[in-house]
């Protein structure tokens, strides 16, 4: 049996280190914004290079904060609106809708599944602001072309870096091409915390500011409020056992590219389209090995047969959702045949060569 994400395991490679973490914060009898906070904060910005980390509690509110926060200092207004990938998973539109400002879904780069930046032009109306680009499934968009094409037409850049934890550009992670980037520390991530968790990061020392009063009820100091902001912290247990996870999120990421290297090399089945990578691989995190087939039930169930757990990443597009009935009529054929036609591999650091072996056995005698 090949499971999908054995969460068990990646946590038991660290457990002493993890508890001794926790040992470190009950002891201390400090819970919230204390010492821990801060040292991951620091450490989570200097992981990145020259900006701030704000800790959050998730990170749909990493994303919904920063858009918050520049309607909070006048920059967007209701109405505005935010070019975000069609094919994105539900919380990037949940933080466009959730400050009522206006998604325009954007046809995804068919190979990378990322924003297409010679697509964006035809998104412009005199109401876009934002570009808000997804790393989706680990690799990094294109960022110097959409943060080109953002300079020229004067529109803030929201990276989604949910599941790209460490990716590489030219050398610069992700989360310091845009003006903001949200992270999530959801256990499945890359960067995975044990609960739920987050981080914006910036390179704006005032919307920086700005945001770690917003996260504490708008407050700025003890009992005393600017905004009107919700609760959204990173609790210090959550913050002691990230510092120990992310000394190790770049070996971690390093496996994982092995593991990718090892299917796109093994998987030789014209059935079954594998990913691409854009640039080179460190651009890459793989977050999620995506695989495309025409049948998708019948190729889950031949590896279900053969003992391989496979998830679908994601069934439903977010203009095809229940929540949003005004999206409906939309479009965007590249998108629906996305969620038509994706399933994801098992992939993880704790996924051993044997493993990566059979499944890549499993995938070539598959018959289509
Ligand atoms: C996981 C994820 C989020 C939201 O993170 P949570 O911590 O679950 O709120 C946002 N965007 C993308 C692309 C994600 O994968």
């Amino acid at each position: 049996m090949v499971p999908f994400l054995n969460l068990k395991e990646i946590t038991a490679r660290h457990r002493s280190e993890l508890l001794e973490a926790a040992a470190r914060v009950i002891d201390s009898g400090w819970f919230i914004h204390g010492r821990e906070h801060e040292a991951f904060e620091q450490e989570f910005a200097a992981f990145h290079g020259p900006c701030q980390a704000i800790g959050v509690a998730n990170g749909l509110d990493a994303l919904t904060l920063v858009l918050r926060a520049w309607i909070q200092a006048g920059i967007l207004h209701e109405g505005d609106e935010v070019i975000v990938p069609a094919n994105t998973y539900i919380a990037s539109v949940l933080a466009i809708t959730e400050n009522r400002l206006v998604p325009v879904l954007v046809e995804p780069d068919d190979r990378t599944f990322n924003l297409d930046p010679s697509r964006l032009a035809d998104s412009l109306t005199p109401r876009t602001r934002v570009i808000l680009p997804v790393h989706l499934y680990g690799q990094a968009a294109d960022m110097p072309a959409l943060c080109a094409f953002a300079e020229k037409h004067r529109l803030l850049v929201l990276e989604d870096c949910a599941q790209a934890h460490g990716a590489l550009i030219d050398g610069k992670r992700v989360g310091m091409w845009g003006d903001a980037a949200g992270f999530s520390f959801y256990p499945g991530k890359n960067l995975g915390a044990l609960g739920d968790g987050g981080a914006i990061v910036t390179r704006d020392p005032i919307l920086a500011e700005h945001l770690r009063a917003l996260r504490n009820y708008g407050s700025h100091l003890k009992y005393q409020n600017r905004y009107q902001g919700p609760n959204s912290r990173l609790d210090e247990l959550q913050c002691a056992l990230l510092r120990v996870k992310l000394t190790h999120l770049d070996e971690d990421n390093q496996r994982r590219r092995a593991i990718a290297l090892r299917y796109r090399t093994g998987i030789r089945n014209p059935a079954v389209r594998l990913p691409q990578v854009a640039r080179d691989e460190a651009s890459h995190v793989w977050h999620l090995f995506v695989v495309r087939v025409d049948s998708r039930e019948a190729f889950v169930q031949h590896l279900q047969a053969a003992g391989i757990q496979t998830v679908v990443h994601y069934p439903i597009p977010p203009h095809q959702q229940e929540c949003y009935p005004a999206l409906h009529s939309l479009d965007l054929p590249l998108t629906s045949a996305i969620h038509r036609e994706v399933v994801s591999l098992p992939i993880s650091p704790v996924l051993s060569d044997a493993d990566v072996d059979a499944v890549i056995a499993a995938v070539n005698a598959y018959a289509g």
